[in-house]
């Protein structure tokens, strides 16, 4: 497949906003290079309805009241050029207190426990806050709860999920409705020898009994209207984290969890993202 790259000059305020209302349109990836937001978009879209969506992606960011100006170009890169291009700009990155991501064709830094991610064609490269912060968390709260059961839910990459099994969750589930992200997840459960991880395509639905620990990086919609198949997956007293909410829509997303029989135990906020972890 081929793609085409867009280089945006976007306010630092709204990068963050931006990069999620365009990985919300069908972007498959996206990179800070200061002072361009670089983001990539399959050409099987077509570039009019690619700019199309760029269109209503800066319209909704002007809406939420964040700097709206905003610039770009774009080119066309073939396949070849693709892969040339994500070997360049994705190199390993430490998260957390023992965790790496690293791509395939790097060596894995020592004392570090690899999370192998080929970033394919789907979200969860690690270059993106939320998924930092959802593995650090992780891997805090591995230490800390019973680690039987885990389950991603929109699981991009796959990273999450591998990484929870890596952590030492005896098994470990994830979903997406995103194809080309159930394909990029089984590739890196397969590049990183797991066994016990599997990937579903669909949502919540897919998902089998009660889990110690969900996690959700999802928009504060989606998060909202999966809110009782959520709560559901979680074991009495097991934990959920969610994440990817702006700041500002937490208040929603906490009254919709709490009317399920929820209880924040923490808040984090991260620059312009909030997460939640909740206990049922
Ligand atoms: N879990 C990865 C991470 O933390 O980096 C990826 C998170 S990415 C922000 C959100 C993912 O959720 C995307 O891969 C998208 O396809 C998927 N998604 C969106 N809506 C969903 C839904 N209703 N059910 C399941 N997956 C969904």
């Amino acid at each position: 497949m081929s793609y085409y790259e867009f280089s945006f000059v976007v306010a630092p305020d709204a990068s963050d906003a931006f990069t999620r209302l365009l990985v919300d349109r069908g972007c498959l990836g996206v990179y800070e290079h200061a002072p361009h937001l670089v983001a990539y978009f399959p050409d099987s879209i077509g570039i009019d309805a690619i700019r199309h969506r760029i269109d209503d992606a800066l319209a909704a960011l002007k809406e939420s009241g964040l700097p709206g100006d905003v610039t770009y170009e774009h080119v066309y890169l073939s396949e070849r050029d693709w892969n040339e291009t994500w070997k360049k700009k994705f190199q390993p990155i430490d998260v957390g207190k023992t965790l790496a991501i690293v791509p395939p064709w790097e060596t894995s830094p020592a004392g570090r426990t690899a999370i192998i991610v080929d970033p394919g064609m789907a979200f969860g490269t690690g270059h993106h806050e939320t998924t930092r912060f959802c593995l650090a968390t992780i891997e805090r709260l591995a230490g800390q709860t019973a680690h039987g059961r885990f389950c991603d839910i929109g699981t991009g990459t796959g990273i999450l999920a591998i990484a929870a099994r890596k952590l030492g969750y005896a098994e470990a589930v994830g979903v997406d409705i995103d194809p080309l992200a159930i394909d990029a997840a089984r590739r890196n459960v397969i590049l990183n020898e797991l066994d016990n991880v599997t990937i579903h395509e669909g949502s919540v639905e897919k998902t089998t009994g009660q889990y110690d620990l969900v996690a959700a990086n999802l928009l504060s919609e989606i998060l909202k209207s999966l809110a009782p198949q959520i709560v559901a997956r979680m074991k009495p007293d097991g934990l959920a984290l969610l994440s990817g909410i702006m700041a500002g829509q937490e208040d929603e997303v906490i009254e919709t969890f709490t009317a399920l029989g929820t209880t924040v135990i923490e808040k984090l906020v991260d620059g312009r993202w909030v997460s939640l972890v909740i206990r049922r």
